[in-house]
């Protein structure tokens, strides 16, 4: 709570998820894999130009179409099969209401996800968290690598170990999930990069090793 109290006081309240409704969410949390926020914004504004902001528009369309649309984010065949793949069980579970899909409980729901091929665990949490509004921890780059340097986890940690570790020593607040989620990723976009900046980030002040962790 000290790392989020710091962070947010720095950066202010990050206001996520940027997208409009939970559709346009879970689209955002597929296509925004290895490619920044503007690149999702130029694809998904294609998307919405060809009427395809909805569940069955999106399930009738080719994937060749798609991949055209979604080209600026990079990857876009995959990243096309993807979205796909997640419209198909979307679309064979609910028809064309997303809050339906959205709505059953957490474990279930993330199961169903990660069942789907090509949504992996950041991914699946991101949309449990942000489209479905349920307590689920999203961890990327950016958490692993600031927990890492501030000796809070050590380097074997994966993804379900620091996810625990976060659940179980927070509140259970979607709020403070959704909120803090955005501090790590403004703390490494901004700081806590690769070759790291500590002189003026807000968790400066807490131990640090910034040798841990060299290689992310
Ligand atoms: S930049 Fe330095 S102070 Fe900031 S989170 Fe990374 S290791 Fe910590």
């Amino acid at each position: 709570m000290e790392m989020y109290q710091a962070a947010r006081r720095h950066f202010g309240h990050q206001g996520w998820w940027p997208g409009d409704g939970a559709l346009e969410i879970c689209i955002g949390a597929i296509l925004t894999q290895n490619t920044n926020w503007k690149n999702v914004e130029k694809a998904i504004a294609n998307l919405k130009s060809a009427g395809l902001m909805s569940i069955s528009a999106i399930h009738s369309t080719p994937v060749e179409k798609l991949a055209e649309l979604i080209r600026p984010t990079g990857y876009f065949n995959i990243k096309a099969r993807r979205l796909k793949n997640f419209i198909k069980h979307a679309y064979e579970t609910a028809g064309d209401d997303i809050e339906a899909f959205l709505d059953k409980p957490l474990s279930e729901l993330r199961a169903e996800l990660l069942s789907i091929s090509g949504i992996g665990r950041e991914t699946a949490d991101s949309i449990i968290l942000y489209a479905a509004g349920k307590p689920t921890f999203v961890v990327d780059a950016y958490t692993y690598r600031i927990l890492l340097r501030h000796g809070l986890i050590s380097d074997d940690y994966d993804y379900e170990m620091i996810k625990e570790l976060l659940e179980s020593s927070l509140p259970e607040d979607v709020e403070l999930f959704n909120d803090f989620h955005a501090q790590f990723v403004a703390v490494g976009k901004n700081y806590c990069r690769p070759k790291p900046q500590c002189k003026g980030c807000p968790l400066e002040y807490l131990p640090h090793d910034i040798h841990a962790g060299e290689e992310f």
